[in-house]
């Protein structure tokens, strides 16, 4: 059923169960599609999120991951209030074209694309800037694999009493994390990444009473979180426009699928191994690794090229040729490309990923 992998997150790699789950045509808002479904699926989202729920719902939206990612930024932050972002990366300099696009007021905090947003500079920010109301970054950085300190920002955030949004799109499902003990008001994720669904939506998690005060805020009508969620509750998890019935059967199997795993803890562990396994093989055949391990995430992992000469197009070319799709890198200050090490795939097929790429060099 595969012509290859892909080691590219996301889309990524899904089981034959996930696809399976789209080989029929469901109605909209007919019973057997609707009833049940949507909300056993933002009840296990939360569920996923905190061990204490009962501060927390979550909302289901049609689109891409950036589409929640505006529709927070576009329902929280009100024309007096001030979004810091604190970006080390194109996902968190993202957040930055949105805030423009919206003309939203925000600052941002810089940080290089090989570290980690450092937490000394974000407090002594905070604790010079009152106007900040709300901050902003990015958990697991895609683009290069930084993980951020999610515990220390998340710590600092919430002790100067702003609102917290944290982008967890490439880690939520695959990294531990509780947003009720970490103070999270506002986690964005998307179906095809940790939770290994296929793409066409993203959820958010939110914080109930935080939640609550976007009703009103946002200039667009189909990113409008608020009436999103009002119309879920509602209507027992109805979409307000036409929802990605296929995606959202197939979200429904991804889910049971990460239970049955043993729940995010064990994803974790095979992502872990999925890690090391390619970073092992790499380094034996002459690779480095961009980062250093220390601020690594198990998610996504960037390799330098190894010489001036080296031709990405044409190792692409036959690593896909050998079952194995990867990504060209992203950053400008050094030539990279990166492995995904999420989605369906276990150590075995990075054993086998090795040896293709010392087939290939
Ligand atoms: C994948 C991803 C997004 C969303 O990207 P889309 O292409 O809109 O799905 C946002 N932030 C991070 C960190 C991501 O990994």
């Amino acid at each position: 059923m595969r012509p290859y992998i892909l080691l590219t997150p996301g889309p990524l790699t899904t089981s034959e169960t996930v696809k399976e789950a789209m080989l029929s045509d469901w109605c909209t808002w007919d019973e057997d599609y609707n009833v049940g479904i949507v909300e056993d699926i933002r009840k296990s989202l939360v569920e996923l999120a905190a061990k204490r729920t009962e501060n927390y719902t979550s909302v289901l939206l049609q689109g891409s991951g950036t589409y929640c990612v505006e529709a927070v930024i576009g329902c929280t932050i009100r024309p007096n209030d001030k979004l810091l972002i604190l970006s080390n990366g194109a996902y968190g300099n993202r957040m930055g074209v949105i805030a423009d696009r919206q003309g939203i007021s925000y600052d941002m905090l810089a940080f290089d694309e090989t570290m980690q947003v450092d937490p000394e500079t974000v407090e002594r920010y905070l604790s010079r800037h009152s106007d900040v109301t709300h901050v902003a970054f990015v958990h697991c950085e895609t683009t290069t694999g930084v993980l951020n300190p999610l515990e220390r920002l998340a710590h600092i955030v919430k002790s100067y009493g702003k609102v917290l949004i944290v982008d967890a799109m490439s880690s939520f499902g695959g990294v531990p994390l509780d947003v009720e003990e970490l103070g999270i008001d506002f986690l964005i994720s998307s179906a095809n990444k940790c939770i290994q669904g296929v793409p066409g939506f993203g959820f958010i998690i939110a914080r109930r009473s935080e939640l609550m005060r976007c009703k009103g805020v946002s200039r667009s009508l189909s990113l409008d979180l608020y009436d999103q969620w009002d119309a879920m509750e509602k209507g027992h998890g109805k979409w307000r426009f036409t929802s990605p019935t296929h995606v959202v059967r197939a979200f429904k199997e991804a889910m049971s699928e990460l239970q049955a795993e043993g729940g995010v803890e064990a994803r974790h562990d095979r992502y872990c191994k999925n890690h090391e396994v390619l970073v092992k093989g790499m380094e034996k055949l002459g690779f480095k690794t961009l980062l250093p391990a220390a601020i690594q995430s198990p998610v996504i992992t960037s390799f330098l090229y190894p010489d001036k000469d080296f031709d990405f197009k044409s190792f692409y070319q036959k690593l896909k040729a050998k079952g194995f799709v990867i990504y060209p890198g992203k950053i400008s200050q050094a030539d990279t490309f990166r492995i995904g090490n999420i989605g369906d795939v276990y150590p075995e097929d990075f054993e086998h990923l090795i040896e293709a790429v010392q087939a290939c060099r």
